[in-house]
């Protein structure tokens, strides 16, 4: 796998494949790859000619006081996990080289960026719209993926990719998770051998609230609670919040009506480590 580092000449290289015919394939990350990238990136090698793996931790979508410094970084272990799942080349800019000093442009989507977690990190979607719009013009894709294990993540981006003609597709992967349910993250590593026992009560919550809804609830404000009580009882998680959203609009829902497309979401803090999850139901 060949590595680039300047934006410049990723855009040369992109411009080449494109003259070549060939149909590209990106697949962002922050690196610390584990198997939800893995999972994305095996996606986009059977899309596209040319798979980019960009590895970007991006300081615009950290909020005072968040991990931005502790985020795990391991790019020989990127390298390897990259080129298995088939990527054929990771783009991972130096932070001055995306953000110059001067720099001063940012993409903001309205009214999507504002709930759930940018409720709790307040300017988040603005630095993730922000990079992605980067990527996107940096390497030029014909289709860039993502996971559904940031669902919010999902909702904006498509939005965005509608409202400002980016002309790219985007291609949503579902959450790759552990044996017991947790869903991977790069942050799992922060969880400490005890918080990691407990951390499956989130998934659990999910599944719960699913059956839930399958046998005929129908109040989300039931739904919400019995998540609640599931992780609290269980875990010594602090929950930020949990929400039943329309799946697209992410209004909040107070009735799951027939023909609903529901967003069931959370993030709950283990200790230090912040973890979301989410899943999604059609009724
Ligand atoms: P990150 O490096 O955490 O910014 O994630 C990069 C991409 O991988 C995003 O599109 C995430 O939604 C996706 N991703 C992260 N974890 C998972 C997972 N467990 N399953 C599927 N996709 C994931």
């Amino acid at each position: 796998m060949k590595t680039i580092r300047e934006p410049h000449l990723m855009q040369r290289q992109a411009d080449d494949l494109r003259l070549g015919g060939k149909r590209i394939a990106l697949v962002p990350t922050m690196g610390a790859l584990h198997g939800g990238h893995a999972a994305l990136i095996r996606e986009a090698r059977t899309r596209g000619d040319a798979v980019v793996v960009t590895l970007f931790v991006n300081p615009a979508q950290f909020g005072e006081g968040e991990d931005y410094g502790r985020y795990p970084r391991d790019i020989d272990g990127d390298v390897r996990l990259a080129s298995g799942a088939g990527g054929d080349i990771l783009f991972a800019p130096e932070t001055a080289a995306m953000y110059p000093p001067g720099y001063r442009t940012f993409v903001n989507v309205e009214k999507l960026s504002l709930p759930l977690e940018g409720a709790v990190r307040p300017g988040h979607f603005r630095g993730v719209a922000t990079v992605v719009t980067k990527l996107l013009n940096i390497t030029k894709p014909h289709c860039a993926l993502f996971g559904q294990k940031d669902a919010q993540q999902v909702v904006v981006l498509r939005r965005m990719v509608r409202d400002l003609d980016f002309g790219v597709e985007i291609v949503v992967v579902p959450t790759v998770r552990e044996e017991d349910g947790l869903a991977m993250s790069s942050r799992n590593a922060y969880l400490t051998p005890a918080e990691r026992g407990e951390a499956p009560a989130l998934y659990r919550s999910l599944r719960m609230a699913e059956e839930l809804v399958r046998a005929g609830e129908r109040s989300a404000g039931a739904v919400i609670a019995a998540i609640t009580r599931e992780i609290t009882g269980r875990s010594s998680a602090a929950i930020d919040y949990v929400s039943v959203a329309d799946a697209e609009s992410l209004e909040p829902l107070s009735t799951l009506s027939p023909g609903a497309s529901v967003l069931v979401s959370l993030a709950a803090r283990f200790g230090t480590t912040r973890l979301i999850d989410n899943i999604h139901i059609t009724l």
